[in-house]
């Protein structure tokens, strides 16, 4: 398993309002708030982490709330829509739930024989459920008003939206480790063997299609997963290798990062296993505290002070 790209590390987002945001993603969808920082480029805004228990590679959505910040346009290069996988039969559930919480769903969509069901989150950010083929055996975090049983696991896939795949394919492909699984029309499904979840991605081609812009409801960029900081500065290498410009390491307390932009538009990031989430508080108090990276710390009164209020 080391020395490959193990499908999603995390997905990131931008949300409009911080407790909107954080009522959504932990009351209605019953996902935990795995850690509360900030942004490390720009204190003033909080940085939200959620997931299941332990904040495992590949169930981690994060959130930059900019609180009053208006909404942006999903579009070609970005990544337009995150699923999540649930337990066969949870559809039923799910919909009940998203009823009850008014949110926004759309009719079932059948692709590559799966049932996806479609819903927004209060900034727009498109996702769907899904129960994949191959069942999923991750277990997510329980709520009292979501059980494990009905919990979702974890990301299945995200989908990027392209002028053109090629390039990105190739990204996928020669540097990646992914091959092409099938093909419906103008979706292509690539997979990685080095996981099994998390391990989809698939590419929209869409010619006409205008380009996005960045702002709330839409996905600022997608990590995928490495073991190690030396399987990170392989995979530094290779990218450039292929004549792609790529960041230095950044350290972000939790994991790891280095950023390239590839050919279609989409800012990917490659992301360390090590250290996660339980480097600065313990596992039963993870995301109920404000950490800080150690730069801020000493600001902590003034950064508390301007963030703002979130009840939990
Ligand atoms: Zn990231």
């Amino acid at each position: 398993m080391s020395g490959q790209i193990l499908g999603l590390h995390h997905i990131t987002a931008i949300a409009g309002s911080v407790q909107i945001n954080y009522d959504f993603y932990t009351r209605v969808l019953g996902l935990r708030m795995v850690k509360k920082t900030v942004n490390f480029d720009d204190p003033a805004t909080y940085h939200f982490y959620y997931g299941n228990k332990e904040g495992t590679p590949g169930t981690i959505l994060t959130f930059f709330p900019w609180e009053g910040v208006g909404p942006g346009k999903p579009g070609v290069g970005m990544a337009t829509e995150i699923s999540y996988t649930v337990n066969p039969d949870n559809y039923e559930f799910w919909e009940n739930r998203f009823r009850e919480f008014n949110v926004k769903t759309g009719e079932k969509i059948e692709r590559f024989g799966e049932l996806y069901l479609p819903f927004s989150d209060p900034d727009g950010l498109f996702f769907t459920l899904v129960i994949p083929a191959k069942p999923d055996e991750r277990k997510g975090w329980e709520t009292p008003e979501v059980k494990s049983d009905n919990a979702i696991k974890g990301f299945y896939n995200t989908t990027l939206t392209l002028s053109k795949i090629d390039e990105t394919a190739k990204v996928l492909t020669d540097i990646l480790g992914y091959h092409l699984q099938s093909q419906e029309g103008n979706r292509y499904r690539f997979v990685t063997d080095a996981i099994s979840t998390a391990c989809t991605i698939d590419l929209l081609e869409d010619p006409e299609g205008k380009r996005g812009r960045n702002s709330a409801g839409t996905n600022h960029h997608i990590a995928f997963r490495v073991a190690d900081e030396n399987t990170q500065m392989a995979y530094q290498e290779k990218v450039m290798a292929k004549g792609l410009q790529i960041t230095p390491k950044i350290n972000r307390d939790y994991f790891y990062s280095v950023y390239f932009r590839e050919p279609g538009g989409v800012l990917f990031e490659i992301a360390t296993d090590n250290p996660g989430f339980t480097i600065d508080e313990p596992l039963a108090e993870l995301g109920t505290n404000l950490k800080l990276p150690k730069q801020y710390e000493p600001s902590r009164k003034e950064i508390e002070g301007i963030l703002p209020k979130l009840k939990q």
